[in-house]
């Protein structure tokens, strides 16, 4: 596949795209070589104040401009994204690693996610609420909160700014994102297609540069008047702080450590099939990845035997590759993690079933790894592995399964095979997370809600829940003169 079409990024300020006032520049490398394949602009303060006022214009703007139109505009920028599904995803490999398949997959469901927002916008109404005195008349309206800050991750380069982007234009906010520097070039392509199907200047905005400096600019500004944030519980933590003392919104989509609970009666090629694709997709970066694998001891070798044949079968490589399905680790960062959680797990008593190590040679590789046996306190089993690691326990009651579940402070995803109702309805009443999978993958679709709780966050990024953190209420009382 083609590979001499990377592209430098640009920021946007209003409306056009530009280098920072500094000129200055973050190299962008390829994970599946390590070397450098392009440049990402890195904003300073006075790019930020410009990017600041934009988004302030934008939003007065963007607010008088009817539903029906903002729909109809972001169905045009949906319809552009899908022309340049390939393109886009063909940079995203390149800066991210995963397969080009995943990836065409994370630009192709972003569209889908921007119409599902754009009809939902149509449908943000106000009510009319019945007056105690027949002269007056009581209405509550929904108004669009104002500019909007958000700061994504690299996982899912698209994706993450998408629901997010979608949630405020469709409610008529203008949106200020910071983009992960360590993968600019496809999010800038999902800005790209708003601003050619004709965006007003200021309304979606995009900058770069160091994410602590951004952030608190952007989160005291009085300008911006919500907060949205995707990345690690300890971050989000400061972050939510930071929004806390100067009186903004936020929405915080933090960290998970998923349990996948396979009970006695489960369809074990099933639940092999479905975690284990889940497991592996993007390499395990993925905050609602399958972690802690909690097995009934009755099944847990022959899940565990199966598992490690589906690792086995996977197929290591450059994205851009042909028949890779299983791309590098995105930086060289997780790589040092996973190594380090194998030590630990190794040291605690676990066993290596299967992968375990990375790779010699260029890239972020790490071979996809399966544990068993592992105890309750190696690293693993209590800190987010983030990467291509399935963690095995087994358990003999579905009631210590479950406390096992709840024992983390973490709350996004769960996942469970059984076929049998009273675990279904004990497994959804009693698990402690956000989102909760039964006999299935994940199909986090733009209709359901997405999001945690407990130390994963608050707020949600999907259903008609999404909406609100973005529209303000507003009650107004009228008498007849
Ligand atoms: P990190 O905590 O340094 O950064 C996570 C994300 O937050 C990055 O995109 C980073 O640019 C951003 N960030 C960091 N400090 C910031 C600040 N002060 N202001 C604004 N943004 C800031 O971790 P990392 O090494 O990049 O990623 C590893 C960990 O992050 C993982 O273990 C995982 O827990 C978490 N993570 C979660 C998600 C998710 O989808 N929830 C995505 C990526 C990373």
């Amino acid at each position: 596949m083609d590979t001499a079409t990377y592209t430098d990024t640009l920021l946007l300020i209003d409306g056009e795209w530009c280098a920072s006032a500094s000129g200055k520049t973050i190299d962008v490398a390829n994970p599946a070589t390590g070397k450098v394949i392009g440049k990402v602009a890195h904003a300073g303060i006075a790019d930020l104040e410009r990017a600041v006022a934009a988004a302030r214009r934008g939003f007065e703007v963007w607010r008088k401009v009817p539903a029906y139109d903002r729909a109809a505009l972001m169905r045009k920028a949906a319809a552009l994204l899908r022309e340049r599904a390939d393109s886009i995803a063909r940079l995203m490999t390149q800066e991210q690693g995963k397969p080009f398949a995943e990836a065409r997959i994370e630009v192709m469901s972003g569209a889908d996610i921007i119409e599902w927002f754009a009809d939902e916008g149509r449908r943000a109404y106000g009510r009319i609420v019945p007056a105690r005195n027949p002269a007056a008349q009581q209405s509550v309206i929904k108004e669009p909160v104002g500019p909007v800050a958000a700061f994504t991750p690299w996982n899912f380069p698209v994706n993450q700014v998408v629901r997010k982007l979608s949630a405020a234009l469709t409610t008529g906010c203008s949106f200020l994102v910071k983009a992960p520097e360590e993968t600019p070039a496809s999010p800038a392509q999902l800005l790209r297609a708003f601003v050619d199907a004709g965006v007003p200047a200021g309304v979606v905005g995009l900058v770069y540069g160091d994410p602590a400096e951004i952030s608190r600019f952007l989160i005291s500004h009085p300008v911006i008047r919500k907060v949205t944030f995707t990345g690690s519980t300890a971050v989000g933590k400061q972050l939510a702080a930071l929004a806390g003392q100067h009186m903004k919104r936020a929405t915080m989509e933090l960290g998970g450590h998923a349990p996948v609970i396979v009970a006695e009666d489960a369809d074990l090629a099933l639940a092999v099939r479905a975690a284990g694709g889940a497991k592996f997709r993007n390499a395990g970066q993925v905050c609602i990845s399958p972690t802690r694998f909690l097995v009934h001891n009755s099944v847990r070798e022959e899940f565990a035997r199966e598992l490690v044949k589906h690792a086995e079968g996977l197929k290591l490589g450059d994205g851009l590759t042909e028949g890779t399905t299983l791309g590098p680790l995105a930086n060289p960062r997780r790589l040092t993690a996973m190594t380090s959680i194998v030590a630990n797990a190794r040291e605690k008593g676990a066993t290596v079933a299967t992968g375990g190590e990375r790779l010699s040679g260029g890239g972020n590789f790490f071979t996809p790894t399966v544990l068993t046996n592992v105890p309750l306190d190696a690293d693993v089993f209590n800190e987010e592995p983030f990467g291509p690691i399935a963690a095995i326990r087994g358990f003999d009651s579905l009631e210590d399964a479950i406390a096992e579940a709840n024992r983390l402070p973490y709350g996004l995803a769960g996942y469970a095979f059984t076929r049998s109702f009273r675990n279904v309805h004990l497994l959804s009443n009693s698990l402690e997370v956000g989102m909760l999978w039964i006999n299935q993958p994940a199909t986090p679709w733009p209709e359901m809600p997405f999001g945690g709780v407990k130390d994963s966050g608050y707020g949600s990024e999907g259903g008609p829940e999404a909406l609100e953190p973005y529209l303000v209420t507003k009650s107004v009382t009228v008498m007849s003169a």
